[in-house]
């Protein structure tokens, strides 16, 4: 597999090569998995690039410790205005900083997001191929591992602000390219057409799957 890694922790500029086929921003639930399917092709040189830094951490290990990442390091510690009709208070924001992004700091509660969310996703994109049935196969694969479905209940996050469709709102289109701009595609919570019922980590592995899938189908990698 050929993809290198650049993090806050990980700089290894003295063997970056000069050019690469891909550059993934971000190293998240959905660009990590973005990048790995890339990378899968041996013949296709993949720049992962991390703001944040390593997951080698005991609150990322165990994730019995998953509160302590919140508000550390590890997390952006984005902060909401103070709202006026919660007697002015300011909400915390939080968002995963570091590889594995909201993955390596989250509760690991999966939930796939009902079958309503891609039903949805799929008529804001105009293509069946975002519909639950055609994901459906992608989570099976994914959810190998009996400790997924024992550990599944159901959470709400925020996301949609790049919100894939076409009315005068949407940012990005099915195949996630930006309006209005060449060569940039976005594969996140953010293209969402509306947050999904359960939760969001698993949809945005999804997100990432099917990013690498159209993106390998577009280069014919
Ligand atoms: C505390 C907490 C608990 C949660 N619990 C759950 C849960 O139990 N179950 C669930 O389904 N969801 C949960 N979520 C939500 C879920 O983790 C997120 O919705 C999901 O991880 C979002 O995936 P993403 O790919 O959109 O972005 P992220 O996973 O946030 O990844 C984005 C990555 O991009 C990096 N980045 C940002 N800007 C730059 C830049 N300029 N250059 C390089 N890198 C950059 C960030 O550091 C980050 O690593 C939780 C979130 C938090 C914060």
């Amino acid at each position: 597999m050929s993809i290198r890694l650049i993090s806050a922790v990980l700089t290894e500029s003295n063997t970056l090569r000069p050019d690469y086929d891909f550059i993934v921003c971000g190293g998240g639930s959905s660009g990590s998995g973005v990048a790995r399917r890339l990378a899968e092709n041996p013949d296709v040189q993949v720049l992962l690039i991390e703001a944040g830094g390593s997951d080698e951490s005991e609150t990322v290990l165990d994730p019995a410790q998953w509160p302590l990442n919140v508000g550390s390091d590890r997390d952006w510690g984005f902060q909401a205005e103070p709202n006026p009709h919660l007697d002015g208070r300011t909400l915390s924001m939080s968002m995963g900083k570091g590889l594995g992004g909201g993955s390596s700091v989250n509760v690991m509660v999966w939930a796939r997001g009902h079958r309503s969310d891609w039903e949805y996703f799929a008529d804001q994109a105009g293509d069946p191929a975002w519909g639950y049935d055609s994901v459906l196969d992608i989570y099976r694969h994914i959810e190998m591992t009996q400790f997924i479905r024992d550990s599944a209940v159901t959470y709400w996050h925020q996301s949609c602000t790049a919100k894939m469709g076409r009315d005068d709102m949407s940012v990005v289109d099915a195949s996630r390219k930006v309006y209005g701009i060449e060569g940039l595609r976005i594969a996140d919570a953010s293209i969402m057409p509306r947050v999904a019922t359960g939760n969001t980590q698993a949809p945005c592995a999804i997100i990432g799957e099917r990013a690498a899938h159209l993106i390998r189908r577009e280069y014919g990698i």
